[in-house]
């Protein structure tokens, strides 16, 4: 799954079409480790650890991670600010 998201970021060109794709993988990524979890007998003590890391990271991913509507590239910002301009154009991030 994360080689097929690799790969697909970085052939796919069409960033409205990134941008549907990556949301769906962003939010079920953490759903499907949580099923996995779940189906190996965790505790819900474990899941109370897990689930607040889970979230933050959905959550800064989904907001740091931009795509150029003018040449398709995926932004990335490891830091808490996001990405204003495209690192390969140099085109504004709206
Ligand atoms: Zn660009």
């Amino acid at each position: 799954m994360a080689i097929g998201g690799l790969a697909f970021s970085a052939l796919c060109r069409d960033a409205k079409l990134k941008r549907k794709v990556t949301r769906v993988l962003m939010v079920s990524t953490p759903l499907l480790l949580c099923l996995f979890a779940w189906n190996r007998g965790e505790q819900a003590g474990e899941f109370a650890f897990l689930l607040p890391f889970l979230m933050l990271i959905t959550f800064l991913n989904l907001r740091n991670t931009r795509f150029c509507d003018a040449c398709g590239a995926t932004q990335y910002s490891r830091g808490v600010s996001r990405p204003r301009h495209c690192s390969r154009c140099g085109a504004s991030l709206s």
